[in-house]
């Protein structure tokens, strides 16, 4: 029998005094939570069921033209809002990849940045696993790794993080606002996953007890050229071999102005390297260019056993997501956009 308590709340102060405390835990949509409960690697002495705070289920435009994403507003609320859909059509298009329509409708934005890996030692309790238990070894590195990292892993972990949404998220460049005991603080996209290093039991920088409150989006969406390639083992209801969400502005002449390009399904976050993206700058779109740029997001790639093959796809899959975000509407399954 596995006790615990339960308290409903309705607003953020209430929500985050009585989460403060070993052992306790904030509920949205549950639908990772009730995963690790159920394999016996998560045990809340307390849940704080957040459904009832009706401020953090709101999309509100932002004064400096940016989009705020509510923390319980439900990820196919969000897919298919119409603000969503008309100014980042990459946010909608990358949801939308992800899970399934039963599970979009239970699962939270707020939820969706705290999903755990899918590695599968993790949630076997059976075997020993750095994340779970620190210290413990990790047999994914000998082990059944077609899944794991190729970039940013450590000796202590090479697992990925299997969100969809977050890739977006790097690629457009969000802010995370959350409030804990100490007050409210907003963190760059880029900074609140973090790399397993010697810690691999922290997923992100989210303090303790501390609550997402909101996903904030800047003013730029990406609507004209954008896309999310994701490539998997089926066509639906899998977590991503390699993804990658893509988007630049171009200016008159046809040369890219901004570029932006997240890699998900090869590393611990969703992976960004700035000055990949900075090549693509003064440049129209061509495969070369594209190229170029996935030369330097690899840079030090490195994969396992069962993994190295997705080095190569990785670039392939850049080059070809550079392609598809050119003529966004040429992207359903089958196209074969062209520069
Ligand atoms: Fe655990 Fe990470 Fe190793 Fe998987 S890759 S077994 S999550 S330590």
């Amino acid at each position: 029998m596995n006790n615990f308590h339960y308290e409903r709340v309705t607003d953020v102060d209430t929500a985050v005094a009585a989460a403060t405390g070993a052992g306790n835990s904030y509920l949205g949509g549950g639908t990772n939570l009730i995963d690790l409960w159920k394999y016996d690697l998560a045990h809340p002495e307390k849940l704080v069921d957040l459904n009832g705070i009706d401020e953090l289920k709101e999309v509100t435009e932002l004064p400096d033209g940016g989009l705020r994403l509510g923390a319980l507003v439900t990820n196919n609320k969000t897919a298919y809002h119409p603000t969503v859909q008309e100014r980042y059509p990459l946010l909608s298009r990358t949801i939308l990849a992800g899970a399934t329509p039963q599970i979009r409708n239970a699962a939270t934005n707020g939820g969706n940045l705290l999903q755990r890996t899918r590695c599968y030692y993790f949630y076997d309790a059976a075997s020993p696993c750095n994340k779970r238990v620190p210290g413990s070894g990790c047999p994914a590195r000998e082990g059944h790794n077609r899944l794991h990292a190729i970039l940013g892993h450590s000796e202590a972990c090479i697992a990925t993080m299997p969100s969809d949404m977050c890739v977006a998220l790097a690629a457009l460049e969000a802010t995370v606002r959350v409030r804990g005991p100490q007050g409210e603080r907003h963190i760059p996209f880029a900074d609140f996953h973090r790399l397993p290093g010697e810690k691999p039991e922290l997923d992100n920088t989210l303090g303790e007890d501390e609550l997402i409150l909101s996903i904030d989006l800047p003013a730029r969406g990406f609507a004209d050229h954008h896309t999310y390639l994701k490539l998997r083992d089926r066509h639906s209801y899998a977590f991503a071999v390699v993804s990658v969400a893509l988007g630049y502005e171009l200016d008159g002449e046809g040369k890219i102005t901004t570029a932006r390009i997240a890699l998900g399904g090869v590393a611990h976050k969703p992976w960004r390297v700035p000055a990949a993206e900075e090549l693509l700058v003064g440049q129209a779109p061509s495969e070369d260019q594209f190229a170029r740029a996935a030369d330097a997001l690899l840079e030090g790639a490195s994969g396992f056993k069962h993994n190295t093959f997705k080095i190569d796809l990785a670039h392939r899959a850049i080059i070809r997501a550079g392609a598809m975000a050119h003529d966004p509407s040429c992207q359903r399954p089958g196209a074969k956009p062209s520069l």
